[in-house]
């Protein structure tokens, strides 16, 4: 048996283990990274089906000035492709799609709103912020400051879309902080929007570092950057880790970590220990070494997905698909939560004449749905397809995922718990958490935060 000591052990290699290793490895520190799947980049998932190129996880990111940051210090810009800035999104409603307003002037011509939901929406400057400061859902925030149909239509439909959530029990304050503040500090959405459209005139700052995309990827799919950051990471990465334990060092802040790997039964000792797993996984891991912090991560809810890969010839399509896609308004009857049209958004997702859509179903409003049968699955993208992109022909499902915990819900009392997480954290020196349960869910926030853990995790070396 193996026993050796390094300064930093990461576990879970998903992007925000990769990063945090790949950060740490660069700052010159002697790490090991183990992950106990056959695989790195967790939901991160890129596949060729058909000669379709479908993503089980992610269809895009953000291209935050962290990810573009990462992407071009790996030598990868080649590889990436970015979505039409302009390509409009769609909300789905009453039997049939409309491009969601995407600037000011466009409020007022849109038929995703009717003329008094618009009136409602143009009165919000005059709705006076709220006193209390507690926390809210984002569906009672939005109904308050914008009317009930914006609410619904705009925003209700844009938290399935992120969360696959609920926004009656998504938190505002945990999940859109800056919309929450927005409201706190200049007393309202639209006056927020206009100081701060003010204040970055007058600094006339370029903020350091390259200009943010709306909506990137690769030409080989997502998984390209955490296969990228695997090779750089090269033997510091051990995959299929089995039965990993982990145990302090009699009374010090020194960890050690117990595991079975296809070298043999290792046991590795380091004084930086940083968890990348989903919370779920991270409580298992802890449970021994702090009770209380794994029955707060333990209480972190992630429901379930069913996605459908969904190829049809283009000419069946009544509607053209020039643009994002389309989310579903929360008010609809069905499990479906949104659609991403692939092809229409990077290159090379289908075979020439033949198109790539995604179709989301389950989340928080209906989790049962994530567990249909296949055929069940199909029969309802098939009518909910017909109606929302005309279809005269029924569409050919070349793949289905379904993820039993998809993506975690900043639910109200999420920053609570978080704040009670990290006052723990606090005090058991070494130990740190990363990922996408914490302080945001998107890929750009997960490399954030796990920069943002590397160099803490520097600075205590
Ligand atoms: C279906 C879906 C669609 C999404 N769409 C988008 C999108 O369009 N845009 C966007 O920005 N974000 C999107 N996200 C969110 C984003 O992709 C994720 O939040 C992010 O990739 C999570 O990365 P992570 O490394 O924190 O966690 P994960 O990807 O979950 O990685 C955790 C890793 O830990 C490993 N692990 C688990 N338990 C153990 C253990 N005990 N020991 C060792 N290893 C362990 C896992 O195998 C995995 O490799 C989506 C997420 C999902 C699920």
């Amino acid at each position: 048996m193996d026993n050796i000591h390094r300064d930093a052990v990461v576990i879970g290699a998903g992007i925000s283990g990769l990063v945090c290793a790949y950060r740490l490895i660069s700052s010159g520190a002697d790490v090991l990274l183990i992950e106990s799947s056959d695989r790195v980049g967790g939901v991160i998932r890129s596949e060729t089906i058909d000669d379709h190129l479908i993503e089980r996880g992610p269809n895009s990111s953000q291209g935050t000035t962290e990810f573009l940051r990462l992407v071009s210090e790996l030598e990868i810009d080649a590889e990436l492709v970015e979505g039409d800035p302009k390509a409009p999104a769609f909300v789905y409603f009453d039997g049939k799609i409309r491009p969601v307003p995407n600037g000011p002037g466009t409020f007022l011509t849109t038929s995703a709103l009717s003329l008094s939901g618009k009136v409602r929406l143009l009165a919000e400057p005059f709705i006076a912020a709220r006193a209390d400061g507690g926390e809210e859902s984002i569906a009672s925030f939005a109904e308050r400051r914008i009317g009930k149909e914006a609410a619904e239509r705009l925003v209700g439909s844009f938290v399935s879309g992120i969360y696959a959530g609920d926004p009656r029990r998504i938190s505002v304050q945990a999940a859109f902080p800056r919309l929450a503040a927005l409201e706190a500090e200049h007393g309202g959405l639209i006056r927020g929007a206009i100081a701060k459209g003010r204040q970055a005139k007058k600094s006339k700052t370029i903020a350091p570092g390259p200009t943010p995309k709306r909506s990137v990827s690769f030409r080989t799919g997502m998984s390209f950057l955490p296969e990228t950051l695997a090779r750089k990471i090269g033997e510091s990465l051990l995959l299929e880790c089995s039965g990993i334990r982990i145990s302090t060092e009699g009374g010090s802040s020194r960890y050690i970590i117990e595991f079975g790997s296809a070298a043999g039964d290792q046991i590795v000792t380091c004084d930086q220990l940083i968890l990348a797993t989903p919370a779920w996984a991270a409580a298992s891991l802890t449970k021994k070494i702090a009770p209380e912090l794994a029955t707060l991560l333990d209480e972190i809810e992630y429901p379930p997905l069913a996605i459908l890969y969904v190829d049809y010839a283009e000419n069946s399509l009544g509607e053209s698909l020039k643009g994002f896609g389309f989310l579903v308004a929360p008010s609809e009857d069905t499990p479906v939560l949104g659609c991403v049209w692939n092809s229409s958004l990077f290159p090379g997702r289908a075979p020439k004449g033949r198109t790539l859509l995604t179709v989301f179903m389950g989340g928080a409003r209906h989790p049962q749905a994530a567990s249909y049968e296949d055929a069940e699955l199909i029969s309802i993208a098939n009518t909910e397809l017909q109606r929302a992109l005309r279809a005269n022909a029924p569409p050919r499902v070349i793949g289905i995922t379904r993820h039993q915990r998809a993506i975690p819900q900043y639910n109200l009392g999420h920053r609570d718990r978080v704040g009670r997480i990290e006052s723990i954290l606090a005090a058991m020196p070494g130990l740190m958490l990363t990922g996408n349960y914490l302080h945001g869910v998107s890929t750009g926030d997960c490399i954030k935060e796990a920069e943002r853990i590397a160099k803490c995790c520097h600075r205590g070396q």
